[in-house]
């Protein structure tokens, strides 16, 4: 729990479920509107119908519902990563859940038509650009995981970059990838569109779908501090306690980094071929959910071995969650009792963190 002043450093993941609304195809389908889950927000409940006769009550660290703003799943989801992140620490928001959910709509909606409808990509771009000075920077990378295999959206021809952990500090680097320095909300837009456009490309030639990937958004920010070095880094410094000045006045930087990951889609796909998947596609997508599950659940348990080197997913995460990083998983349910196994398997990866 938060001790006056000191941010909350614990590793472990906080879980938020979304309901979606019920669109045209789950009304056709649910003519009696047999829906599987039964939500209760103000007791961060979800029940999940197993028969006509029993369900099962599952808590979560926040539950919304089908009516929940953009706005407030941002706020409460996103934001406070966001402002550990400005205050130099590393964070993460995901979004999990089977195609056709709203992990999209969640993090990733540009909003240009109706900026109510802002996703957590946009909104913490435009909390971030608001918090920082001319002396500051917010620089993003644009990426997508695909077959174990990095590919850069802002310069697709890099492909197959590699992850480079800095022994000593544990940093995490991708060298060769395209940062840019993000001028405005516009500029950011403007940018993520191109990602978006090469990310639709390269699917389109491969002739399968992007929700096969992960799309990784990767926002570095620079901020001038006039601390000494081990004070801006410091994780455990309470900020209440007088600041030691640097004597010689120099600005000194901090560093810190936030990912904002739209994961592949979780539906089962152990049945490869049936539904179009190659067996190499389904094996590399199960490969990172459920190591990413796994260092969860270690986190969750606060095991002091969590195992990220069983993928790239978990690998490229591995300096921004646990420790001091603060780190928020969205899972994005339907309504529909067409998708009671899907529903309820990811109910089950957000319960591991908890
Ligand atoms: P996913 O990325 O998980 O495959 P999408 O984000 O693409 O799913 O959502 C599928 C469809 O449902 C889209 O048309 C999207 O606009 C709509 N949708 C998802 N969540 C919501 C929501 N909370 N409110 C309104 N529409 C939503
Ligand atoms: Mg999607």
């Amino acid at each position: 729990c938060p001790l006056n002043g000191v941010p909350e450093v614990h590793g472990r993941v906080r879980v938020a479920v979304r309901l979606r609304p019920r669109n045209a195809e789950d009304l056709a389908s649910d003519a009696d509107y047999a829906d599987c889950i039964e939500l209760q927000p103000e007791l961060k409940r979800l029940r999940l119908r197993k028969n006509n006769w029993s369900s099962e009550s599952f808590k979560f660290d926040d539950v919304f519902t089908e009516s929940a703003s953009q706005k407030r799943v941002y706020e409460v989801v996103a934001r406070p990563v966001v402002e550990s992140v400005l205050n130099g620490y590393n964070g993460t928001v995901m979004a999990y859940g089977q195609t056709g959910t709203g992990k999209t709509y969640t993090v990733g909606r540009l909003g240009k038509e109706d900026p109510s409808e802002r996703g957590i990509m946009v909104r913490s771009l435009e909390d971030i650009l608001a918090s920082t000075s001319e002396l500051d920077s917010a620089s993003v990378s644009y990426l997508q995981l695909y077959m174990e295999s990095i590919q850069d959206l802002l310069v697709p021809e890099k492909n197959n970059i590699p992850i480079v952990e800095d022994p000593r500090t544990g940093e995490v680097s991708l060298p060769g990838v395209e940062k840019v320095k993000i001028r405005d909300l516009d500029h950011f837009l403007e940018v993520i569109q191109i990602g978006e456009a090469n990310r639709h490309t390269t699917f389109t030639k491969l002739n399968t779908e992007s929700s096969r990937s992960h799309a990784i958004l990767m926002v570095y920010i620079q901020k001038a501090a006039k601390l000494k070095d081990e004070d801006a880094y410091a994780p455990f410094e309470s900020s209440t306690s007088e600041p030691r000045i640097n004597g010689r006045d120099v600005p000194l930087v901090t560093k810190s980094k936030l990912l904002i990951v739209d994961l592949a889609g979780s539906e089962r796909i152990g049945k490869s071929g049936s539904e179009g998947h190659s067996l190499e596609e389904a094996k590399s997508i199960n490969l990172s959910l459920t190591s990413l599950g796994k260092c969860i659940n270690a986190l969750a348990e606060n095991s002091p071995h969590v195992p990220t080197r069983d993928s790239k997913l978990t690998r490229l995460l591995r300096d921004s969650f646990g420790g001091s990083a603060r780190t928020s998983l969205v899972v994005t349910i339907g309504p529909s009792s067409r998708h009671h196994s899907e529903t309820s398997s990811t109910i089950m990866f957000g319960q591991r963190a908890m």
